[in-house]
């Protein structure tokens, strides 16, 4: 049986933790969709066109260790912006989203756009300061050159231009339930996660 879940949020909130603890949990597939982007924004480093690299995305391209990297993670949110760029990649998302034993997909129109009816929507939010120390701590653990202030500026590029375009735009849905992680620790957070998660399966 099919059954989404939906987790968007902005930059380093702790979304792709969460997907994946709640991927374990409920036994789940996940995926996530920051990477399709930032395969796509990695290729156009490369000399591709954004909307060439879209179309003849493979799995491999997005098993790179390159993609987490600032620059990558820039390129990805410029390339984000191009709506032919986003269409190109909606039906791969769709059908994951609803293969059969449940998917958990992380990104930021996951609630919006790509499943408007997923069983259940996450919004995580978190305050920028907290969220840059986080990304940074786990930039450095993998001996990425980085600074904290390096860290707050990409995010909060990211965010404006995230938040700001016209082509689904980072936006909580309607119906989704906020998550604000910033005075948690991570299992907090995937506690409460698991707990929303529970509360909707069991009325269903
Ligand atoms: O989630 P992550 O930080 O890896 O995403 C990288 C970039 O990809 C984001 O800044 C955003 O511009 C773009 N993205 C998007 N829609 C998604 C997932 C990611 O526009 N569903």
């Amino acid at each position: 049986m099919a059954f989404s879940i939906a987790i968007d949020g902005p930059a380093a909130s702790g979304k792709g933790t969460i997907a994946r603890a709640l991927a374990d949990h409920f036994g789940f597939a996940h995926l996530d969709t920051g990477l399709l982007y930032r395969a796509v924004g990695a290729r156009t480093l490369n000399g591709v066109d954004a909307l060439e690299a879209a179309q003849t995305l493979v799995a491999e391209d997005l098993e790179s260790d390159e993609l987490r990297t600032p620059a990558v993670a820039q390129a990805a949110s410029r390339v984000a912006t191009i709506p032919e760029v986003r269409s190109a990649l909606v039906d791969f998302q769709r059908a994951f989203a609803r293969r059969d034993g449940g998917a958990v997909l992380d990104g930021r129109d996951i609630g919006t756009v790509i499943c408007p009816d997923a069983e259940v929507k996450l919004f995580v939010v978190a305050d920028d300061e907290v969220r840059a120390q986080r990304r940074f701590d786990e930039l450095v653990k993998k001996g990425m050159d980085v600074t904290r202030q390096d860290v707050l500026s990409d995010i909060r590029q990211r965010d404006a231009r995230d938040s700001e375009r016209a082509a689904a735009p980072m936006t909580a849905a309607g119906d989704a339930h906020v998550l604000d992680t910033t005075q948690m620790n991570i299992s907090q957070a995937v506690e409460e996660a698991i707990k929303i998660v529970a509360e909707i399966r069991a009325r269903r």
